[in-house]
Formats: C-alpha cells, structure tokens, sequence
C-alpha cells in the first residue's frame, strides 16, 4: 500500500506536470499571436530633470492586453518571451512603435527603449534601430536604449561589438536597475554607458536603511565623475525627491511624478510641453 500510495503521489506530480506544461504552451502560442491581433501596446512613463522637474522624455513599457488574461504585466511574459524566442518579434514590434511615437512629439523629448539580453546578442539590433530612425525621420539623439547588468555580463565578447554598432548610430545606451545585477564597475567605462538608472529598490530603502542611502550618494557621485547622467527609478515621496536632488541625481522617474500612461495621456503630457501649461510635477 506504500507502493501504491507512493505511485498515486507520482501520478499527481505528474499530472500537475503535464497541467503545467499545458498552461505554458497555451500561454506561448497567445503570445506568438499577440503581435498579429494587436494586443501590444506601449505605455509611457515620464522622466524629469532636477532640479527644475521639467519633462525631458518618456520610457517605454510594453503591455499584453490579453482577451481573456486582461492587461499582462511584461515581468510575466517578457522571460517567457526571452526562453521561447518570441522576444526578437516582439522586441522588433516595441522599437518600431517607440520611434514612430517619438517622431509624433516635440523634438526635445527623447525616448527610453528596454532591450533584452537576448536582442543585445544578435546583430539584427542595430540594423532595426537604424531603419526604424530612418523610417520615421528620427534623430538618433531622440533615443536611449534600456539594457540590464546581466546582459552585459552574458555576453562580454560579442556585446563590445553590438554596443559599438549602436554607437556609431548615435544611440545612447542606459545601464537599467543599476546596482541589481552581477555587473562590476569596469563594465560601466568599458562600455560607456551615458546613463546610470538606479534601481529602484535603493531609493525605496534609502529613507530607512543607511547603507542604501550610502550607495545611492556614492553612485551619484562616481557617474558625476565618470561624466555619466544618473536617473533614480521608482521615487514614490517628496522627500526622495528632494534628497536626490540635493545630492545632483540629474533624472527622476517614478509614480510620484507620474505612472505610465497610455497613449491618449501621454500624448496629452508631451504636447502640454508646447502649450504653455509647462508640466512640473505631474502628481499620479
Ligand atoms: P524597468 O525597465 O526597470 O521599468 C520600470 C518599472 O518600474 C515599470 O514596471 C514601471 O511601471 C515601474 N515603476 C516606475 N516607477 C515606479 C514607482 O514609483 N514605484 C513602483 N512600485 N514601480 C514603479 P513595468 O512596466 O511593469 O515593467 C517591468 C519590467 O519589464 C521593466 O522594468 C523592464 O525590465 C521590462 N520591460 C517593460 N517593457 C519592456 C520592453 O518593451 N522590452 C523589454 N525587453 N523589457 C520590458
Ligand atoms: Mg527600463
Ligand atoms: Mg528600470
Ligand atoms: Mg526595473
């Protein structure tokens, strides 16, 4: 009877393991169709100078609006996108759409575009950002792309190559959720990089927790001497805001000064820029 309970266990296990699997390639195949029935879309999130908390541009973040699912949130299907290869399609669609709405806004804004380790592999990058720019008559000035520590450590070799590329483009290229990853400070001039995003998680804990507080101002201060811009991801309170910004962190992103819009808002934000009604602080 242990046999038989032990093989009763197993056979739930392996149930549950078929069930899985089953789930995960139903999510993979709507995936694989996400792009065909128009079920991206892109939101935008503002991004601010300090000290005069002026709208400088807009990160683009890619959502799954799902039939049945509802709105999907890219931390869920953005690594399965990655495993199954459907991240180079999508990856494609986000840049070709970021630089069409950048071109559809006043020339002083730039766009921020979130790139995976698995487009930073291949060549096909470059090439896409190249003719989505051409496409749309963009400058290349008007674009920064988002890429993370891990990715730069994945692929040490062949990334040098990749960057360089993007560089001869004019692109400007973002460390993202700075701080998180296995990357080593070589990696920061070694590669260039024009900007530092502080993760998020640093400015959350630096109210309360010293050393978080100790490691925002030392990043802030080796990219001042780098000559490398600095944004600090996630600012939920004033006071964050003002630290920061005492401290010379030149960007500001996070709720407090404005969540992620959808296209009609966002729209309405860039072009408030023109308008007179200059957007400071856009409380969520
Ligand atoms: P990320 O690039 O670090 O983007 C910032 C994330 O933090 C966004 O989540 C944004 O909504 C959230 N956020 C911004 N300010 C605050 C704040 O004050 N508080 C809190 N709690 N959260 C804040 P989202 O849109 O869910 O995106 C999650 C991640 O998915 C992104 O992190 C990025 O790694 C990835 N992602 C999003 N869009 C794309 C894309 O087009 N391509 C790729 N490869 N990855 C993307
Ligand atoms: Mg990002
Ligand atoms: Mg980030
Ligand atoms: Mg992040």
């Amino acid at each position: 009877s242990a046999k038989k309970a032990g093989r009763g266990r197993f056979d739930i296990y392996r149930d549950g393991m078929l069930e899985e699997e089953a789930r995960r390639r139903d999510f993979e195949r709507d995936l694989s169709e996400a792009i065909a029935s128009n079920q991206l879309e892109l939101w935008y999130q503002p991004l601010f100078s300090l000290p005069d908390r002026r709208l400088k541009g807009f990160e683009a973040l890619v959502r799954w609006r799902h039939p049945e699912r509802g709105l999907v949130s890219p931390a869920e299907f953005i690594p399965v996108a990655e495993e199954c290869g459907l991240i180079s399609a999508i990856g494609a669609w986000v840049i070709d759409q970021a630089c069409h709405q950048a071109s559809q806004w006043p020339d002083e804004l730039y766009m921020s575009i979130n790139v995976s380790a698995v487009q930073l592999r291949s060549a096909l990058l470059a090439t896409q950002i190249d003719q989505a720019l051409r496409r749309y008559a963009l400058p290349a000035s008007r674009i920064e792309l988002e890429i993370t520590e891990t990715a730069i450590v994945e692929n040490s070799e062949h990334l040098a190559v990749v960057l360089a590329g993007l560089r001869a483009i004019g692109v400007r290229i973002a460390m993202d959720d700075f701080g998180t990853g296995y990357s080593s400070l070589a990696h920061l001039r070694e590669f260039k990089v024009d900007r530092i995003k502080i993760d998020r998680s640093f400015i959350a804990a630096s109210q309360s927790d010293a050393g978080s507080a100790a490691i925002v101002r030392a990043v802030v201060s080796m990219a001042r001497e780098l000559s490398i811009d600095t944004t600090a991801e996630g600012i939920e309170k004033e006071d964050q805001l003002t630290s920061l910004q005492a401290l010379g962190c030149g960007t500001a992103q996070g709720f407090l000064l404005g969540r992620p819009l959808m296209i009609g808002a966002a729209d309405e934000l860039a072009w408030s820029l023109r308008s007179g009604r200059i957007p400071s602080i856009a409380v969520a």
